[in-house]
């Protein structure tokens, strides 16, 4: 009774950050009597995924771990939920008729199921980033083709997506992306030469998943932002500005060629985000922290130093080159921060590092295929590991 309202639906990437506020708020919505998970993803955590997936009854659980495919089928036996592992359990995964996908993977590795959830048409929600800053147009394309909606999640993206009507896209002249500077916002670039990966994964308000803990520290988390929103809202790169802004209060905001400024406001809580894009194009009940603007009393504003940060000038140059630099800019990115997390480079090496890689492999032409965009990311990997002691 009522299964026909059901509304089907799968996350790649349950047992993340994004993974598990998505799982908060379909719960807080109603959970399996409103739902039909048809399929979770995960990588190392199985308990936490095979809980996930006995909660809500999931026809499908894949750890994309295939060494871990016997673990997780253990985990789940006797509960009818099916198991799968490895590259081709993701792909199964996204290919699992689902009306709704939360794309929560993160980095590259989220690139390939979620471009086969959007070719079959499902509605992405997209959080992971990654997908738009190696792909671009490519990506953009093929969620065109399947016909479905993308739905920003990036809490940047998504306020930009709220106060953006269809209708005046015409008038629009930049956005604004808000940034919180993170934890160095206030150091200088000498104390910045020391920085332990644990300093830099603690960010002032927001809670989230440990890469980009430490990308929002470096603010290569804004930098991959910037192309996202070039790719997503269709942007000329001169029209995408960056502003700190430290309480986190103004998730970004949307300029127009008669002056006015639209601005989307919120506690910093991803579940907002997630319940709009789960909602859209209505709005759900959530019980997130209201704004207290009395208590609250200012909100700030400062330019970003690119001196300090020069993500941000690095994401501008790929914007500006195109071709392939978003690619060569995140895998170069992905690798240098693996090396930081390990202790193998310093916290501002991996500027220097992805600013080498993008100077080597400058130039590459635009892709024609995603086998283009595969390439360029494995190229600059290639690169940056060269480069790492
Ligand atoms: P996380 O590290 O907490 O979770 C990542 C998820 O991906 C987990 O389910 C993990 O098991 C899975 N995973 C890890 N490696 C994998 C691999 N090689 N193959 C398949 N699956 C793998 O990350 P997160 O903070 O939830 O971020 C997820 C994505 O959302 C990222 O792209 C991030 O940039 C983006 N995002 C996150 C936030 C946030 O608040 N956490 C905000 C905006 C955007
Ligand atoms: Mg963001």
């Amino acid at each position: 009774s009522g299964d026909e309202l059901k509304r089907r639906l799968t996350i790649l990437g349950s047992t993340g950050s994004i993974g598990t506020s998505t799982l908060d708020v379909i719960e807080r919505l109603g959970g399996r009597d409103r739902f039909e998970v048809a399929a979770l993803t995960g990588n190392g955590n199985i308990p936490l995924l095979a809980a996930q997936a006995r909660r809500m009854g999931a026809e499908l659980a894949v750890t994309a771990d295939g060494d871990r495919y016997g673990e997780l089928k253990d985990a789940l036996s006797g509960s009818g939920i099916e198991v799968a592992a490895g590259r081709t359990g993701l792909s199964e995964a996204a290919e699992r008729d689902a009306g709704w996908v939360m794309a929560a993977i993160v980095g590259n590795a989220g690139l390939g199921p979620t471009l086969a959830a959007a070719r079959r048409g499902a509605d992405i929600a997209l959080a992971n980033k990654e997908c738009l800053v190696s792909a671009g147009s490519l990506f953009i394309d093929a969620v065109a083709e399947g016909g479905g909606r993308l739905l920003p999640v990036d809490s940047e993206h998504n306020a930009i997506f709220q106060v953006l009507e269809n209708d005046q896209r015409h008038a629009v002249e930049r956005i604004v992306l808000t940034a919180s500077g993170g934890p160095f916002r206030t150091k200088s670039l000498d104390e910045m030469q020391h920085v332990t990966a644990e300093a830099a994964r603690a960010h002032p308000n927001w809670s989230m998943g440990l890469k980009i803990s430490i990308d929002s520290a470096s603010m290569f988390n804004k930098a991959l932002e910037m192309i996202e929103a070039r790719h997503l809202f269709n942007l000329r790169p001169d029209q995408i500005e960056v502003i700190v802004h430290p309480q986190s209060v103004v998730h970004s905001m949307v300029g127009y060629a008669d002056g006015s400024v639209l601005a989307q406001l919120g506690c910093p809580d991803m579940r907002t985000a997630i319940g709009y894009a789960l909602s859209y194009p209505r709005r759900c009940d959530l019980p997130v922290e209201r704004l207290d603007f009395a208590r609250l009393a200012r909100l700030d504003f400062e330019a970003p130093d690119e001196v300090r940060f020069p993500a941000l000038r690095l994401a501008r140059r790929a914007m500006e080159e195109g071709g392939l630099q978003g690619a060569v800019l995140n895998g170069a990115k992905e690798t240098a921060l693996g090396a930081f997390i390990e202790g193998r480079v310093g916290f501002l090496d991996m500027a220097e590092i992805v600013e080498e890689v993008m100077n080597d492999l400058a130039g590459l032409p635009a892709a024609t295929s995603m086998d283009d965009v595969f390439a360029a990311d494995e190229q600059a990997r290639q690169a940056a590991a060269g480069m790492i002691p």
